[in-house]
C-alpha cells in the first residue's frame, strides 16, 4: 500500500529550499499535540492567503506558483498527516486528526478556484512536462467542481470535506481498536517458543493478544486448535467495528452524490476515466480474466487443504468443512510437507535488522545510491534515519573501491534526500505496512524527498512473506526518493492509482531469486545460510496457494467496483451476499468490511489496481533478463521510471524502459503459478 491523502493541496514561499550546490539537509519536523493545534489555523490562513495572491498574479509562471503553495502546505499537512498515524502519544495523534479536518477542505478550495483554473487553461505549456502538468491540473480543477455551477461546486465541497473526515475517523477506529484476546497456554498449543515470550499476559498466566500482524498472524499460520484460532480470526475481521461499516456507507452516498453533481452514473466511472483502465467496463473485463484463469486452480488447492485437514483431524476426506481460519493453518502444514518451508524457522534466515541492510544494499547496487545512518530526531527511539547520496567512485576504510558515497577527496556524492524506517508494532501505530511519501520532491526549487516506511515486523526476524512485505513498501520509497519531477505533485508515487503499485511490486522479486538473495550471506555471515534448492523450494511454496490469494484479491476488487457502480448498495450486506457465494462462504458475525481501509481511501474503486500495476510490474522484469542485479538496467529503470514519477504517461514510461509495449503473459503465468 502507499498512503497518499493529501494529494495536492498546496502554498507559500519554500523555507528549507536548499542553497544550489550546498543543499541542506531537511528533516521531518516534530509537532506535539500543542504545536498542531496551535499552529493549524495560522497555517491555513496562510495557504489561504497564498492562493489569493497566486490567484490575483497575470505575469508570473502558474505552475511555479502553483508548485509553491502545493510545497507550502504539504511541510506542515505532510508532517502532521504522518503524525496521525505513528505519534506515541494519543493526544498529538488526535491534535493532527482534528488538525487534518481542517486542512483537508483546502485541497478542494484549491480545486474549486475559477481564477486559477482560467490562468492554467490560458498557459501554453513550454514543454512536454509541463504539457502533462497542465492536463492533470485541468482534470483536478473539473473533478473538484471549478467548473459546476456555484451551488453544485458548493455542495462538492461539502461532499469532498466530509468524506475526508470519515476516512480519517475509519482509519483512526481501526488503528485504536482496542479489541484484546485472552487464551489459556493450551489454547496457544503450537506456537513458537519465541512468540509465546514476547506475548503480555495477565495475573492467571492466560496470553493476552493484540490485534497487530506480529501476533495474529503466526498465531493462525501454527496454533493447532481450530476453536482458538477461531476466536482471534474472528476478532481480527471485527475489527474496525460496526461503526466503520456506517462511515463507509455513508461514504458510499457521498460518492455517489459527487458523480451525480458531476452529471456521471456513479463514482467509478468518475474515478477510472483518470486512471490507466479509463472504464469500470475495462476493470471488471480484467476482472473476469483473472477469475476465469485462477478459478480452477483454487479449486484444486483448496481440496488439498480439505484433504490436509482431514489427515490432521483424523475424519474423512469428503468429510471436513474447511473454514476460513483454517486456510493459513493448513497452507503451512502443506508448505512445510511438501517444499520444506517453515515460516516461522525463515526468520532465523531473515533477522529483521539484517533485512533492512539487505534492502538497502540491494537499492544501492541497483540504482548507484548510498544510504548513510544519521542520528536525527524521530517520533519515536525506533526510528531509523538515512541520507541518501549519489554513489561515486571512492574507497571505503579497507580501501575498497566505490563501497562508500564519498570520492577521492573525501567528498560524498550529490546529496539525493532521506529516508525514515519505522519498523516495529506500538500501541495506537498504523496497523499495516505503508510508505509515507512526507515531503515529495520539486527540482525547480532544489527541494529534496524524504520518504517513511511505517511496517509491524517482529523484532527478531521475518518471514519470507514479511521479507516481501518489505521489499514491496521500499519500492514505494525509492520511487518516492529517487524521484526527480520538476514538480512536488508529479513526484514519485503521485502517478496514476492503477500504476502506483507496479514499482513496489517488482521489487518484491528480490526477495525470491537466488543471484539477489546471495547477498543476504554476505551481509549476515553468522546466520543461516539459504542453498539454491532451499531457494526453489521458497519460490514453490509461493506458487502453492496462488489460485487462492488471487481468487481473494479478485473478490475484493470486484467488491470494490460493485460498491461503487450505479446506487451504492449496502455495504456489509453486499458483502455477505459476494463472499457468500465463494468456496468458503460468509462467515456470520464477520466484518471485514469495517478494517478494508483501501475502501475509504484513494483505493476506491480502485483496489483493481494491485492486480493491474502487477501486470506491468512483472512484465518489467522482463527488463532484466534474469540479470537480477544487473546494475545497467538498474539506473536504466531509475532514469526512466523512478525518476519521472507522474511527469510522463505510465504507458508511454513502460514503454521506454521496455523498448516495446506491455503484456500481460507474465501475469497470467504468475497468478495460476506457472511462472
Ligand atoms: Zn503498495
Amino acid at each position: 500500500m502507499t498512503v497518499k491523502r493529501l494529494a495536492a493541496a498546496t502554498a507559500g514561499v519554500l523555507v528549507t529550499a536548499a542553497a544550489i550546490g550546498a543543499p541542506a539537509r531537511p528533516t521531518i519536523p516534530l509537532f506535539d499535540a500543542a504545536t498542531i493545534a496551535a499552529r493549524c489555523d495560522t497555517e491555513l490562513a496562510k495557504a489561504r492567503a497564498t492562493k489569493k495572491t497566486i490567484e490575483a498574479r497575470k505575469d508570473t509562471d502558474v505552475f511555479a506558483d502553483w508548485n509553491r503553495l502545493s510545497i507550502q502546505v504539504q511541510d506542515f499537512g505532510y508532517p502532521v498527516y504522518l503524525l496521525q498515524n505513528v505519534a506515541t502519544d494519543k493526544a498529538t495523534r488526535d491534535a493532527a486528526q482534528a488538525c487534518l479536518e481542517k486542512l483537508l477542505p483546502f485541497e478542494t478550495e484549491v480545486a474549486q478556484s475559477v481564477p486559477l483554473y482560467q490562468r492554467v487553461r490560458a498557459v501554453r505549456p513550454k514543454d512536454a512536462i509541463d504539457q502533462t502538468f497542465k492536463q492533470d491540473l485541468i482534470e483536478k480543477f473539473e473533478d473538484g467542481g471549478a467548473t459546476l455551477p456555484p451551488d453544485k461546486r458548493k455542495r462538492a465541497q461539502e461532499i469532498a470535506d466530509e468524506i475526508e473526515r470519515l476516512g480519517l475517523q475509519f482509519s483512526k477506529n481501526v488503528n485504536e481498536d482496542p479489541t484484546t484476546v485472552v487464551l489459556t497456554p493450551a489454547e496457544a498449543a503450537g506456537m513458537p517458543e519465541g512468540w509465546l515470550a514476547a506475548r503480555k499476559r495477565d495475573a492467571n498466566g492466560n496470553l493476552i493478544l493484540g490485534l497487530d500482524y506480529p501476533t495474529v498472524v503466526p498465531f493462525l499460520q501454527n496454533a493447532t486448535s481450530d476453536a482458538a484460532r477461531r476466536k482471534v480470526w474472528m476478532a481480527r475481521y471485527r475489527q474496525g467495528g460496526e461503526q466503520n461499516l456506517l462511515l463507509l456507507d455513508r461514504a458510499l452516498k457521498l460518492r455517489y452524490e459527487l458523480a451525480q453533481l458531476h452529471g456521471m452514473p456513479d463514482f467509478a466511472t468518475y474515478v477510472v476515466k483518470r486512471r490507466m483502465a479509463q472504464t469500470p467496463a475495462a476493470v471488471n473485463e480484467f476482472l473476469g480474466k483473472v477469475q476465469t484463469a485462477v478459478d480452477e486452480v483454487e479449486a484444486r488447492e483448496l481440496s488439498e487443504l480439505r484433504a490436509d485437514k482431514a489427515k490432521f483431524t483424523g475424519t474423512d476426506p469428503a468429510v471436513p468443512m474447511l473454514y476460513r481460519w483454517d486456510l493459513a493453518f493448513h497452507q503451512e502444514r502443506v508448505r512445510r510437507a511438501r517444499f520444506k518451508i517453515d515460516q516461522e524457522a525463515l526468520r532465523a534466515y531473515f533477522p529483521t535488522d539484517k533485512s533492512v541492510l539487505y534492502t538497502l544494499t540491494l537499492a544501492e547496487r541497483l540504482y548507484g545510491i548510498k544510504f548513510v545512518e544519521r542520528k536525527v530526531p524521530a517520533w519515536h527511539e525506533d526510528v531509523r534515519y538515512f541520507d541518501v547520496f549519489e554513489r561515486v567512485p571512492g574507497k571505503d576504510a579497507a580501501g575498497k573501491t566505490g563501497a562508500v558515497g564519498k570520492n577521492a577527496a573525501g567528498k560524498p556524492g550529490a546529496f539525493i534526500g532521506g529516508i525514515y524506517l519505522d519498523l516495529y508494532p506500538r500501541e495506537g501505530k498504523y496497523n499495516h505496512a505503508a510508505a509515507f511519501p512526507v515531503r515529495p520532491g520539486s527540482t525547480l526549487v532544489h527541494r529534496t524527498p524524504i520518504s517513511v516506511l511505517v511496517t509491524n515486523f517482529d523484532r527478531k526476524g521475518l518471514n519470507h512473506d514479511e521479507l516481501e512485505t518489505l521489499l514491496h513498501e521500499f519500492g514505494h520509497v525509492l520511487h518516492g526518493v529517487l524521484s526527480k519531477t520538476r514538480y512536488a505533485d508529479q513526484s514519485g508515487t503521485s502517478v496514476k492509482r492503477d500504476f502506483v503499485e507496479a514499482p513496489s511490486q517488482m521489487f518484491e522479486e528480490w526477495a525470491r531469486r537466488e543471484e539477489a538473495l546471495r547477498l543476504f550471506a554476505e551481509i549476515c555471515p553468522e546466520c543461516p545460510r539459504l542453498t539454491r534448492a532451499q531457494i526453489e523450494q521458497l519460490d514453490s511454496a509461493r506458487k502453492y496457494g496462488q489460485g487462492i490469494v488471487y481468487a481473494r484479491q479478485r473478490e475484493y476488487a470486484a467488491y470494490d467496483m460493485k460498491l461503487h457502480t450505479g446506487v451504492p448498495p449496502e455495504a456489509m450486506a453486499t458483502w455477505a451476499e459476494l463472499e457468500g457465494k465463494t468456496r468458503l462462504g460468509h462467515v456470520e458475525g464477520s466484518l471485514f468490511p469495517a478494517s478494508f481501509g483501501h475502501l475509504m481511501s484513494g483505493y476506491a474503486a480502485g483496489y483493481y489496481s494491485y492486480m493491474w500495476s502487477q501486470v506491468l510490474a512483472l512484465d518489467m522484469l522482463s527488463a532484466f533478463d534474469g540479470k537480477l542485479m544487473s546494475a545497467d538496467v538498474g539506473r536504466r529503470y531509475r532514469q526512466t521510471i523512478l525518476a519521472s514519477g507522474g511527469q510522463r504517461p505510465p504507458q508511454a514510461l513502460v514503454e521506454a524502459f521496455l523498448g516495446r509495449k506491455p503484456n500481460s503473459d507474465a501475469f497470467y503465468a504468475e497468478i495460476t503459478g506457472r511462472r
